[in-house]
């Protein structure tokens, strides 16, 4: 029972429905679209990037490969 009253006039409905951050489930802002900032888009790339690319790591070294090299 709350009295909102709709205001004729600037009230612009966005085009696509706020969707939550996929990293920290925060409302995602236009610019980071559909992320809620920089940093989660940051996260989320990082993470897609080491999950699906093997990014040769220098740190990485003192790990023996299983000579997986094709
Ligand atoms: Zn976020």
């Amino acid at each position: 029972m709350s009295g909102k009253s709709k205001k004729s006039g600037s009230n612009v409905e966005p085009l696509r429905p706020t969707r939550p951050c996929p990293e920290c489930g925060r409302p995602s802002v236009r610019e980071h679209y559909p992320f809620c900032s920089e940093r989660c888009r940051n996260i989320d790339l990082n993470r897609w990037l080491s999950g699906s690319y093997a990014i040769p790591v220098a740190d990485d070294e003192s790990k023996a490969d299983d000579g997986d090299d094709r």
